[in-house]
């Protein structure tokens, strides 16, 4: 029998906000059968990061050949790094059946919703500003200078906000996850 074919959920908000935190609470429930989408990027690895886990690592030039040779369904340059979705990659995830969950910021998510208008967009919102700088600074492992750049991408990111169908708060985090959980079920059921 084939499957039906896996949804593609994309998660956007600023950085800071908590999409991987969300992220791995809905994932407890088995029954969304989702799969993460691992990005590639060009930026250094973080202090308990892992290659093939939280990104696929590479070079400013490796990452210039996979746009050229097409295997992205979208990239970004964000605060002087790439991001990008490998296609090959979500494809064969959504052909097995998989709902593929996309993490990514939003100029990429704009473009997704392009390319793929059956996507469904969720954007996370932070309580507020001051909570994001708040969170952005928790982090500690970023110079000043970054720091800065993220938290004007994050204003600007917010502006986003209305393009999205589904946007939920994270105050509580298993509150956020339990909605989410809830738009997956809806839309798995359509
Ligand atoms: P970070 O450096 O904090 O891991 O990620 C920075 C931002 O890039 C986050 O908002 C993250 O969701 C986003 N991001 C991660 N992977 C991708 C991707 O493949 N494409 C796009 N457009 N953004 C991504």
């Amino acid at each position: 029998m084939m499957s039906k074919r896996g949804l593609l959920i994309v998660i956007s908000g600023p950085s800071g906000v908590g999409k991987g935190t969300v992220r791995a609470e809905f994932m407890k429930n088995e029954d969304l059968n989702i799969a993460y989408s691992i990005s590639m990027t060009s930026r250094q690895k973080r202090p308990g990061e892992q290659e093939g886990v939280d990104y696929f690592y590479v070079t400013r030039e490796e990452f210039e050949k996979a746009i050229e040779e097409g295997k992205l369904l979208e990239w970004t340059e964000f605060v002087g790094n790439y991001y990008g979705t490998p296609l090959e990659y979500v494809n064969k995830l959504r052909d097995e059946g998989k709902n593929v969950v996309l993490e990514i910021e939003v100029e990429g998510a704009m473009n997704v919703k392009n390319k793929c208008p059956d996507a469904i967009m969720i954007f996370i919102t932070p309580p507020s500003m001051e909570e994001l700088e708040r969170r952005i600074r928790g982090r500690r492992t970023e110079a000043e200078e970054i720091v800065q750049q993220r938290l004007a991408k994050a204003e600007r990111e917010m502006t986003y906000v209305g393009q999205y169908k589904y946007v939920i708060c994270n105050e509580d985090v298993a509150l956020a996850a339990e909605l989410i959980t809830v738009i997956i079920r809806r839309n798995m059921e359509k």
